[in-house]
């Protein structure tokens, strides 16, 4: 069995908010425990569509972070961010991961239009970046 090889086209998946453009599969979430000042943001294995910022550090909960802005190729927006380098052996899980913002996003389901309540349960760490 197993899933199709990103099946963009069908199940769920998250869209940009703006121009509803493919970001990310549901399948790919890592967690769904991070936080910034926007509100919730969820940990993806990959993402698509999207252009990367300029590196930066930013300051985080669990330490200092090497990032880099997430923009969606189509319109432009900001939706999240990749960590490039982690600050330590338990954080190095984030290494090359996409948060997506769920602000800035929109939870699309192509099978059920109603969407649905997303649990809460997740592992224990968080972010809290700056932004
Ligand atoms: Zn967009």
């Amino acid at each position: 069995m197993g899933r199709l090889h990103l099946s963009y086209l069908d199940g769920r998946m998250y869209t940009c908010k703006y121009c509803y453009t493919h970001l990310a599969l549901v399948d790919d979430i890592i967690s769904k425990t991070f936080h910034c000042n926007n509100g919730k943001a969820y940990l993806f294995n990959k993402a698509v569509n999207v252009s990367l910022g300029e590196k930066a550090e930013r300051m985080m909960t669990t330490g200092l972070h090497t990032v880099a802005d997430l923009f969606c190729i189509a319109c432009g927006s900001i939706v999240g961010w990749k960590y490039e380098v982690a600050p330590d052996r338990i954080q190095k899980y984030k290494e090359g991961k996409y948060i997506l913002v769920m602000r800035k996003v929109v939870d699309f389901d192509r099978t059920n239009f109603g969407g649905g309540n997303e649990s809460q349960a997740g592992a224990s760490d968080a972010d809290d970046a700056g932004y």
